[in-house]
């Protein structure tokens, strides 16, 4: 069961607990060329011998960030309780560009100070071959990883086999570097790397064991109601003592049992109120294939939910003295979560919510927002359209008109279509609130 979220303070303490790890592992890692050098070292000199211990280096980095990238992305609550799971699958795409490079950049220096650039093609140079494959395997997973949306891949389908591809790079990499390097022969380089290896392994299995463990705690769905135009309310409920404890805010990745709708997992708000242990709700826009066979599911079908993550919470705060929140379309549902939240723990501190829709027809659950304004003292709720008659877009003047009594210490919370996020910072900053203040949930990970 989730514990509540941590203190702001503890969550720093333990970001740089993390982060002192990390540095130390590197710094382990980059230090075996020069305590461990082997003998190709011995016979080069001046920049020569630079370029061979550099190249060095970035492959050893480029094999240990290897790793880090599958703890980043495995969803380890943990990790997600101090930096929340956005924030680090945010750090695993940046750390896959720079092992683009440092990939890239190990056989050039590697090889710079050889004469020739071409190894022959004998039975005994196989590290050496392992090793283009492994470089082709990473450019190729990091590449697709970036280009996949232009290139108009299925998400599903591109996922599938980063998730398949990485263990397999894992593999190759640690082959590679034991048998292509007198430096992991013995002592310990090989102890590290090995250790790093079981680890990485373990990581693996626990993440392949993943759908074991979640399926031991199915939801049965009760309710699939039309919220708004292209917009369906799922209602799950759980079974006593398997109740999921979470913040308002938080999501989970859903997979639904289902005739109507294929098996995929996707990640969805939970829009329900925690405080009521027994009921899920998912207010799910169709946007493509699958949110589109959502009105498919029929009561009495399972759901299976991994979760909660995220730190996308008013809990996650609880020194702040006051709340604005700012959602554009179906990104109002973390904020419908908190406020019911708000209600059952009868919220005192001021809450500003500004909800921009196109028309009032894609607005969701108007009417509960309607009841929770009355019910909520503390609540303004400012409602804005894009395309309703003399509507206009959220833009900095009508912000700083809708702001103005807000405190510039506020704590702000925005979700909604990533442009109009962007925007959102910017206007939120030069109308002088405090980037640290400024919290973002993106609807795509
Ligand atoms: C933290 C978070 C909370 C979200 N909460 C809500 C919500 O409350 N209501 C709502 O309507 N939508 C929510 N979404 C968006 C929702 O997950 C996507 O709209 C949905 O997955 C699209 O699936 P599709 O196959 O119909 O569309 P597609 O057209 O296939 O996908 C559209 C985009 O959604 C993302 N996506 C698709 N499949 C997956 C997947 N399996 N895992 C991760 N991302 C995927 C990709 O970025 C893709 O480009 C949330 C997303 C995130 C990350």
């Amino acid at each position: 069961m989730q514990k509540d979220p941590l203190h702001p303070a503890k969550r720093r303490l333990w970001a740089l607990l993390f982060m002192l790890g990390f540095c130390l592992l590197v710094s382990l890692a980059v230090s075996i060329p020069v305590s461990h050098q082997s003998s190709s070292m011995l016979y080069k000199f001046g920049w020569d011998r630079v370029s061979l211990r550099s190249g060095k280096t970035l492959g050893i980095l480029s094999g240990l960030l290897l790793m880090v990238q599958l703890l980043l992305a495995s969803r380890i609550k943990v990790l997600d309780r101090v930096f929340g799971l956005d924030k680090l699958l945010k750090t695993h795409r940046g750390l896959g560009l720079t092992l683009l490079v440092t990939a890239g950049l190990h056989p050039l220096l590697v090889f710079l100070p050889e004469s020739g650039w071409t190894v022959p093609f004998r039975l005994e140079h196989w590290p050496e071959y392992l090793g283009v494959v492994l470089l082709l395997g990473i450019w190729s997973t990091a590449l697709l990883a970036l280009f996949s949306k232009s290139l108009g891949l299925c998400f599903e389908k591109w996922w599938l086999a980063h998730r398949l591809g990485t263990p397999l790079l894992i593999v190759f990499m640690g082959l590679h570097a034991l048998n292509v390097s007198e430096s992991f022969a013995k002592g310990f380089p090989r102890s590290f790397l090995l250790s790093a290896l079981a680890a990485s392994a373990l990581v693996w299995i626990w993440i392949r064991l993943r759908p074991l463990r979640i399926r031991s705690q199915a939801y049965n769905v009760d309710r699939v109601d039309p919220a708004a135009d292209r917009t369906t309310t799922v209602g799950l409920e759980s079974t006593p003592g398997r109740d999921l404890a979470y913040a308002p805010g938080q999501f989970g990745f859903v997979r639904f049992r289902s005739r109507g709708i294929s098996r995929e997992e996707h990640p969805f708000t939970l829009a329900s109120n925690p405080a009521d242990k027994q009921r899920l709700e998912f207010i799910i826009r169709a946007v493509g294939d699958w949110t589109s066979r959502i009105p498919k599911l029929t009561p009495g079908e399972t759901a299976c939910i991994d979760g909660p993550y995220g730190l996308f919470s008013y809990l996650c705060y609880p020194d702040a003295a006051e709340f604005v929140f700012i959602a554009g379309g179906v990104g109002v549902t973390p904020f419908l979560s908190m406020l019911r939240h708000m209600e059952t723990t009868r919220e005192k501190r001021a809450t500003t919510l500004i909800w921009s829709n196109r028309t009032r027809s894609v607005m969701i659950l108007g009417r509960e927002m309607d009841r929770l304004e009355q019910t909520l003292p503390a609540l303004r709720l400012e409602r804005t359209f894009t395309r309703e008659p003399g509507g206009r877009k959220l833009d900095r003047r009508l912000l700083e008109q809708l702001l103005e009594p807000c405190s510039r210490e506020a704590r702000c919370f925005v979700c909604g279509p990533p442009g109009m996020m962007k925007d959102m910072r910017k206007i939120l900053v030069r109308l002088g609130f405090s980037r640290r203040h400024i919290h973002q949930e993106r609807f795509a990970l």
